[in-house]
């Protein structure tokens, strides 16, 4: 790749009359953007009509800088929402691979034997199934559960999650009806009861939603998982965060703090829901995925509606689950790119901080994003340099995504891997050297 970052100089247009240069040739000095050719043409004709021929590299540059490519992240923030989540590591040569055969028979195997599988068994779960993401797991889950019957939910969880998660709308989506019992801050157990009892047969399932990204605080209760499956329907869990084992068995250090009321899936499983929901790329630490996990009958039937081909992931998802999973059924927690961050000593962040030799070191407070955990802070280091240098930093052939807080841009060190400190380095050793962007001003 040779892509200039720097931002074109940007010259007026002129005054006098020019015959416009033609397209061809105007893309042609482009070449060096690594492009395809008919963006570059795009790129030339746009400037053209637009009557500045100038921009013609601006517009070009602007296109490949859209292009998804990797980041180091300096935010502090583990699960960034615009940065992927969960950081992946994960990729695949161009091969066949034994998706849906089965090499023992040699006869057409599922797909759902090999990462679902796995994490079934990590959360001690009967069986998992795998979709696009949470929203589509609890979707098909309704669909599946009680298409044309009611789901009774708390007035307290019909909550919208990041990227337009609304409860009511997935619900309404999924052909369920929504049964609201109790009020806002507070509902029990009989509410849920009454419900039942009032319904019949109409009220086909229970949902209980994990409150990811807010919290009611004050006069409040809710039902505990427990209490719930004692009554006699379908009890979902939409979970959404994805933390499998409230022990943490991957971590050496055992659980963090901070994660005390976070759901777990086993945890609710064991306490007596029938399935739960959650998320692959929150605290699962693996890619965009969602998962369906529990008991068996009521997993296979999510399996053969018809809605689970249209929600079902490839290859790549799967492979990059598998690994995620194997990982946690090692108790490798190190293998698994959000956990390893997760655990790293802030004396580490400390010391790298004062490594890196440019900069201020100073200490600061990681979040764990991904509306999860809102008021969770986990101790961090990083280091500061006065001004806001956010655009240049991004603008990097591998941007370096920062934060400012008080007019000082802050690398956060918890988010970026040791590997990446020499580059971090060396990008805020540009900034504090002039360069060209100096001269605008
Ligand atoms: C995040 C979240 C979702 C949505 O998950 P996606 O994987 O982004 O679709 C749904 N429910 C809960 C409780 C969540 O926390």
């Amino acid at each position: 790749m040779s892509i200039s970052y720097t931002e074109p100089a940007v010259t007026s247009a002129p005054d006098s009359p020019s015959y416009p240069p033609s397209v061809d040739k105007l893309a042609r000095s482009l070449a060096d953007i690594d492009l395809p050719h008919p963006m570059l043409v795009e790129a030339a004709r746009a400037a053209i009509d637009a009557g500045d021929p100038q921009r013609a590299r601006e517009l070009a540059a602007t296109m490949a800088r859209s292009l998804l490519r990797p980041v180091i992240n300096g935010t502090g923030t583990l699960l960034h929402t615009n940065l992927g989540r969960a950081p992946l590591a994960w990729s695949q040569a161009a091969a066949y691979s034994n998706l849906e055969l089965d090499l023992t028979t040699g006869e057409r195997g599922s797909r759902m034997a090999t990462a679902p599988a796995l994490i079934a068994r990590a959360c001690g779960a009967e069986a998992a199934l795998v979709v696009n993401n949470c929203a589509a797991a609890v979707m098909l889950v309704l669909a599946a559960l009680a298409e044309g019957r009611g789901v009774v939910v708390s007035r307290g969880e019909l909550v919208e999650i990041g990227g337009g998660f609304r409860v009511p709308e997935v619900m309404e989506r999924s052909g369920a009806r929504l049964i609201e019992v109790g009020t806002t801050n507070r509902t029990r157990v009989d509410d849920f009861r009454r419900a039942v009892d009032e319904h019949g047969d109409d009220a086909g399932v229970l949902l209980q939603v994990h409150q990811s990204n807010y919290r009611i605080v004050g006069f409040t209760e809710a039902p505990r998982t427990a209490e719930l499956a004692s009554i006699d329907r379908p009890l979902v869990a939409d979970i959404g965060s994805g933390l499998l084992d409230s022990r943490c068995p991957w971590l050496d250090s055992g659980p963090p703090g901070w994660l005390d009321d976070e759901p777990a899936a086993r945890q609710t499983l064991d306490a007596g829901a029938d399935l739960v929901t959650f998320s692959g790329d929150k605290l699962f630490g693996g890619p965009q995925a969602g998962i369906i996990a529990g008991r068996a009958d009521l997993v296979a039937a999510c399996s053969r509606h018809p809605l689970a081909r249209a929600l079902r992931p490839g290859s790549l998802v799967l492979g990059a689950l598998q690994e995620t999973a194997l990982a946690y059924l090692r108790g490798d927690g190190d293998a698994i790119p959000f956990w390893r961050m997760v655990a790293v000593p802030v004396e580490t962040l400390r010391h790298r901080a004062a490594a890196l030799g440019v900069g201020i070191p100073v200490d600061v407070m990681s979040t764990p994003g991904g509306g999860t955990l809102p008021t969770v802070e986990i101790p961090s280091a990083g280091v500061a340099v006065p001004g806001d240098h956010r655009e240049r930093l991004r603008n990097r052939p591998r941007p370096l995504i920062a934060r400012v807080v008080d007019n000082r841009t802050i690398v956060d060190l918890r988010t970026v891997e040791a590997d990446d400190d020499a580059e971090v380095a060396a990008a805020l050793a540009d900034i504090s050297t002039p360069t060209d962007a100096a001269v605008d001003d």
